[in-house]
């Protein structure tokens, strides 16, 4: 029997004793392939497996991680990536599915794979991720056999395998997906397994952290094309004109992004370095970070390749008052920034502000507290 009709009895064996699947099931098509160890899927439904590894599973086994594989598409996780690290998301979600699944009962777990230790079993990939960040654990590539499967096509625009999607060509399978989630949400009720019913739940989104620094570095850029003309024009005419930085008529844009950690940003500070390391790498724009409570707590430059396990001395930190003299002070001492983006709940003692840096922004978390003045502000509710 052929690779591709086992897995079809397989997908038959899941439909029957767990219907939630079924629909799903109806649209996988099935590649055999040695160029990943495990298994992986990609949003449009193709689902590649590795002849080797599928002989070495039992038959329960071979359930669990089908079951698995349909997850990843059920729990919409490439759409939910936002600008997190790849490899360390899909480290994430396959926690999420596998301790989903084992409670629920789908299957035998196999011996490879993540499982979550007791305290993270209700977690979402998204507080695990975070979880992930804080102790600074590194995730190897993915697909690979210590780290899980492989979710094709949350990767960005590289195609690893033949016939793989990119996101952007994902985001029209999405709306798919998302019905058949529904459907199974809605058999997982019937059939009374409320733990599978719950496992294909999504929690609701956070800020979205990505606009909010985009912003800031949307700002960043306008920024940069006006004053690389006007700044040089008033500089030749008149030298009573303000302070005037060697190299202010650059090139890069260039961002200051500080963050308070100490109020109700604490839980989100990993999602807002991740996502200011993936508008780095995206966009070009050099961005400066800088994390503070009481005094500076983590700095930093975000360049191209950023691995966030750096990053997780930003985030051991507890919480604590809040002072931003030292930050202030800090982001002052790197050069000129066309834009500085405060994020913080106001509740502080206003530094004068960088000296530094063309544009001042605040965004304002969760509160109304008067903002710096002469800034702009703009309003941000953390949920
Ligand atoms: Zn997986």
């Amino acid at each position: 029997m052929s690779l591709v009709e086992d897995l079809r009895r397989t997908a038959l064996q899941l439909a029957w004793r767990f219907p939630a699947f079924g629909i799903a099931v109806v649209h996988l098509r099935y590649v055999e392939t040695t160029e990943i160890p495990t298994a992986a899927i990609g949003v449009d439904g193709r689902c590649y497996w590795n002849p080797e590894f599928f002989a070495s599973l039992t038959p329960a086994e071979r359930i669990f991680v089908l079951a698995h594989e349909i997850c990843h598409l059920l729990l919409m996780h490439a759409d939910r990536r936002g600008g997190r690290q790849v490899d360390l998301w899909n480290f994430a979600n396959d926690y999420a599915i596998n301790g989903g699944l084992v409670a629920a009962g789908v299957g035998d777990r196999p011996d490879v794979g993540l499982f979550p230790p007791t305290e993270w079993e209700d977690l979402s990939s998204e507080q695990i991720y975070d979880e992930l960040l804080r102790k600074g654990v590194q995730a190897p590539p993915t697909p690979s056999a210590t780290n899980g499967c492989g979710l094709l096509g949350a990767q960005g625009n590289s195609k690893a395998l033949p016939g793989e999607v990119t996101l952007e060509e994902a985001r029209q399978h999405n709306p798919k997906w998302q019905q058949v989630r529904a459907q199974a949400k809605h058999i997982g009720t019937m059939s009374g397994n409320e733990v599978l019913e719950k496992l294909f739940d999504i929690p609701p989104a956070r800020v979205n952290w990505r606009n909010v620094v985009r912003r800031g570095a949307a700002l960043a850029q306008a920024a940069q094309g006006y004053d690389a003309v006007s700044f040089a024009k008033r500089g030749r005419r008149s030298a009573a004109v303000g302070p005037q930085f060697p190299g202010w008529i650059g090139s890069q844009a260039r961002v200051a992004l500080c963050v308070d950690s100490s109020g109700s940003m604490y839980n989100d500070v990993p999602q807002v370095l991740a996502e200011a390391a993936a508008l780095s790498r995206e966009s070009e724009i050099a961005v400066f970070c800088v994390v503070h409570d009481d005094g500076v707590v983590w700095e930093g430059w975000f360049r191209p390749n950023e691995r966030p396990e750096r990053m997780q001395k930003a985030i051991a930190r507890g919480f604590g008052g809040t002072c931003a003299e030292e930050a202030y002070r800090l982001v002052e001492r790197q050069g000129r920034f066309d834009v500085f983006v405060h994020l913080t709940d106001c509740y502080l003692e206003w530094p004068a502000p960088p000296k530094n840096c063309r544009k001042i922004i605040i965004g304002r978390i969760n509160s109304s507290e008067p903002a710096l003045e002469g800034a702009r502000v703009f309003d941000v509710q953390v949920g």
